[in-house]
């Protein structure tokens, strides 16, 4: 009744009419004429289905209201829901194509006329490990709706993050060109490929993964690879490297073992398929129990780093126990429970990884700072003072000012002679810390021994003398009255301009360097000029 009567308004609306806009609402598409949403069920197919569950009608038959049957959790074959004449066929990945009402699951709606007494009957294939069984739900169409909706939330959001720490591990790579980021992406890549594949996802909205038949065979292998990578992500987490350094060989080797042995799985007839299944559970058995041994030995040895580790195993061990036990929540919830335990797992192991990468970013800039300082006076040393230099002469151009300062302590050897070496490296650090504190710290640089050059950037000749002039009354105020008595510092320094028609910063420097030896001649403590 409905749709007849918004025919001829959908017919209106096809072409995005200016009009359509002007009546308040947009309707798109238009009435169908498809017999069912439902797909027919093949009845080659339904003789494969040897697994069968009864829904009986309550005492005094169905009350006459619509009753809303999911079926979740069968990982292969077809899953029938029939009533009477009305007969659903699905898999777990078109499920959602076929009926938009359930979106994770394969399900119908019945309308069984009130004190019907006819069972609601689902069929399914015998699962490949027996504790894979199907979780049927019964009740009203829209609180199961609900349900499923909220499943298919988790399932997606699961997925969204796999995709996105993959996203964002790729840019890591990018910016640092560090191998870690490659294999933590494909490891995402993995994780949200095993997802698709189990959730069924990897049919929606059309079959978008090349696995076609082999959807079964291609769970299982990578549902091995995921549970080899979770374990030797737990390992890391748990400080396994740390403790024991000679294992990291061993877990990279036994990682790459089981992941080429998995793929070697896609090879195995159908048949083979329960032995395959087998294995990842096998694998996340002993595996927990030798990661739950390094974890508490980390402990033990006070290794804090293994703590993260905890955070990572707790849910991971529930997961194996109720497994173990088949607890009811794990039946039910399997696949939510699994992609939950494993996001959190990539979630810890990039918040570990991001910390690495702070740790290691931190020691490169150390030893970035101990190449460019001057260990004795933590001055910039010479190559970083000549890049320094080259900058303020590029600065300078052709119209701009920069002068420098050519120090050398005079007498120094004789320093050295008198008081000795330890007093003499004394003096130094006194000597960079006066200039420091007079100039820009960056524009004081130990060039090498006891000669110093000062940059002066905006400061003309006759400035550089005076400025220098005063470092020259000040080095005279350095006093080490325990180690020298009577010690007293002067130095002799050359002072020259940079001149527009300089070739290079080697012509500055050498007129500097000249001008200093000038103020030796004229019987050094002084300052000369080029
Ligand atoms: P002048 O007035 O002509 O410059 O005489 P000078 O003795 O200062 O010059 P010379 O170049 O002959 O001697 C420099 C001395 O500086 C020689 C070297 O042993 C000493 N020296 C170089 N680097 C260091 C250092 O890091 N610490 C100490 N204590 N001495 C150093
Ligand atoms: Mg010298
Ligand atoms: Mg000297």
């Amino acid at each position: 009744m409905l749709l007849a009567g918004l025919w001829p308004l959908a017919a209106k609306a096809q072409g995005w009419s200016a009009a359509s806009f002007e009546r308040g609402y947009v309707l798109e598409g238009q009435a169908s004429a498809h017999p069912s949403p439902q797909r027919g069920c093949d009845a080659a197919l339904i003789q494969q289905l040897d697994r069968q569950a009864r829904l009986q009608a309550p005492p005094g038959g169905w009350p006459g209201t619509p009753q809303a049957v999911l079926v979740f959790n069968v990982f292969s074959g077809e899953v029938m829901i029939s009533h009477g004449e009305r007969v659903t066929c699905g898999l777990m990945s078109d499920a959602r194509t076929r009926d938009s009402r359930f979106r994770s699951s394969v399900g119908q709606v019945v309308v069984p006329t009130a004190g019907n007494q006819e069972p609601i009957v689902v069929a399914w294939q015998s699962p490949i490990r027996p504790e894979w069984i199907p979780t049927i739900m019964l009740g009203g169409p829209s609180p199961l709706q609900q349900h499923d909706t909220a499943r298919l939330l988790v399932r997606t959001s699961c997925m969204a993050v796999g995709l996105a720490l993959a996203l964002s591990a790729l840019l890591g790579w990018m910016a640092s060109r560090d191998r870690m980021f490659v294999l933590y992406t494909a490891s995402c890549m993995l994780f949200f490929i095993w997802q698709a594949l189990i959730t069924g996802l990897s049919g929606y909205p059309y079959p978008w993964l090349p696995v076609s038949s082999w959807l079964v065979q291609w769970q299982a292998v990578t549902s091995l690879m995921v549970a080899a990578l979770m374990l030797a992500g737990l390992w890391l987490l748990c400080a396994g490297s740390q403790l024991l350094p000679g294992s990291k060989v061993v877990v990279q080797r036994l990682l790459q073992a089981i992941l080429l042995l998995a793929f070697c799985g896609l090879l195995l007839p159908q048949s083979a398929l329960p032995i395959l299944a087998i294995a990842p559970q096998v694998l996340m058995v002993v595996g927990a129990v030798l990661v739950l041994g390094v974890a508490l030995l980390a402990q033990l040895r006070g290794l804090r780093d293994g703590l993260l580790g905890w955070l990572g195993l707790v849910p991971f061990m529930a997961l194996v126990i109720g497994e173990l036990v088949g607890a009811h929540w794990l039946v039910v919830y399997r696949i939510e429970i699994m992609q939950l335990v494993a996001t959190w797992l990539l979630l810890i192991t990039a918040f570990a990884f991001n910390r690495r990468l702070g740790l290691l970013r931190e020691q490169r800039d150390q030893m970035r700072r101990l190449a460019d300082t001057d260990g004795l006076t933590g001055l910039p040393n010479r190559r970083v003072g000549l890049q320094r230099l080259n900058q303020l002469i590029t600065q300078a151009g052709t119209t701009g000012v920069l002068s420098i300062g050519f120090v050398d302590v005079d007498h120094f050897k004789a320093i050295n002679d008198t008081y000795g070496h330890d007093v003499g490296d004394k003096v130094l650090v006194e000597v960079a810390r006066v200039m420091a504190e007079s100039v820009r710290a960056d524009d004081v640089v130990r060039m090498g021994g006891e000669e110093f050059l000062v940059m002066l950037p905006g400061v003309d000749l006759a400035g550089a003398r005076a400025r220098m002039q005063a470092i020259g009354e000040q080095l005279a105020q350095i006093q080490l009255r325990s180690s020298a008595p009577g010690l007293l510092v002067t130095a002799s320094i050359g002072i020259a301009q940079y001149h527009p028609g300089d070739m290079d910063m080697a012509a500055l420097l050498r007129r500097a360097d000249q001008a200093m030896y000038g103020a030796k001649q004229q019987g050094r403590n002084q300052v000369f000029e080029a």
